[in-house]
């Protein structure tokens, strides 16, 4: 029996239709071709066989080697063609899944305001000044007609640094010493866009920093009705051709006289509600016309010159403009608040 060639290929082949991975094809190989297997023994052993049979058992032998080993190969590719299909199966991708969105980052609610007001203020002629934000007492106050005994310093306490008499700014308006200084006697046309400062307590209403954008013209014969009708120019431009506005009159010290401006509130349409505190009229700005003693500082003679200045908060007309009810919220980086814009 063992010398039969014909029966081993029959084992062997009815073996390897059982085979079904590569550890169980690994043991197929080891029972049936290796050298202890019943064919190599075979092989091994030819000279110990009759004489007549050695040769036509010999040649069936080697024919039977073959055809083991061809079908051992066949299998082989069979399982990892196998193996394969089952790993693209199993860790198949849905490639229709949607993919991971970029996080696009956005502008500021006050930064687009700032913006758009720019933009407006360009169109009219005005160039952007940018100023300093840390600045000295002398252009915070002084040379704006608020000497260290004037009691509206009360209104602007600010932050100060270890070097006497350097603060941090409280308002833009020193940026118009700045400019009137560097281009006096010339016309100037400009808004000052930029962070102010004031030690405050924090509230609802009041931040610790803010953006202002302060605006100056300064000129041969510039008068009250310039800035009127500068100024609605820019109310009808910010917040549409039909809005209604009024001028009230105001104290400043660095301007006389001194306005404010209001415009007929968008929420109730003059009516009275919550945002306008049933007043019907919301305040945008403050403005005047340039006060002498300022021109003076400036290195114009209020003699023959003479100019108005006006000053608003981006994050007040995002307020109103959003109807937001807390100033807090700019500043305190909650991207549920910034994400609505
Ligand atoms: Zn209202």
């Amino acid at each position: 029996m063992k010398d039969n060639p014909d029966k081993i290929e029959t084992d062997a082949l009815a073996a390897l239709e059982q085979v079904s991975d590569e550890g169980s094809l690994r043991a197929w190989y080891a029972a049936h071709l290796a050298k202890k297997s019943p064919l190599l023994m075979l092989l091994g052993d030819l000279g110990k066989l009759p004489k007549e049979r050695r040769a036509e058992v010999g040649k069936r032998a080697n024919e039977v080697k073959t055809a083991l080993e061809t079908a051992h190969a066949a299998r082989q590719v069979e399982l990892q063609a196998a193996d394969l299909e089952r790993v693209l199966e199993q860790e198949r991708v849905d490639i229709s899944l949607p993919g991971r969105r970029v996080p696009l980052g956005r502008l500021h609610p006050a930064t687009q305001t700032l913006h758009e007001i720019t933009a407006i203020w360009r169109d009219m002629g005005f160039q952007v000044y940018r100023s300093r934000d840390v600045e000295t007492d002398a252009r915070n106050f002084e040379l704006l007609n608020m000497p260290a005994y004037h009691p509206a310093r009360d209104q602007w306490d600010t932050f100060y640094t270890t070097t006497p008499g350097v603060l941090l700014r409280t308002h833009t308006s020193p940026g118009q010493i700045h400019v009137m200084r560097e281009r006096a006697p010339d016309p100037i046309r400009v808004i000052l866009p930029g962070m102010c400062y004031r030690y405050e307590q924090i509230s609802a209403r009041s931040e610790i920093q803010f953006n202002q954008v302060e605006g100056l013209a300064v000129g041969r014969n510039i008068t009250f009705a310039d800035l009127k009708g500068t100024l609605n120019a820019f109310a009808r431009r910010m917040f549409g051709e039909d809005v209604q506005t009024r001028f009230r009159a105001a104290h400043f010290p660095f301007t006389e006289p001194s306005a404010e401006m209001d415009i007929e509130c968008f929420v109730c349409g003059g009516a009275g509600c919550a945002v306008c505190k049933s007043t019907g009229w919301l305040e945008i700005l403050g403005s005047g016309m340039v006060h002498p003693t300022v021109l003076r500082n400036g290195g114009y003679d209020p003699q023959f010159h003479s100019g108005f200045a006006f000053g608003m908060g981006p994050e007040r007309l995002t307020m109103l403009k959003h109807r937001i009810e807390d100033i807090r919220y700019f500043w305190a980086n909650d991207l549920r608040f910034l994400e609505q814009f």
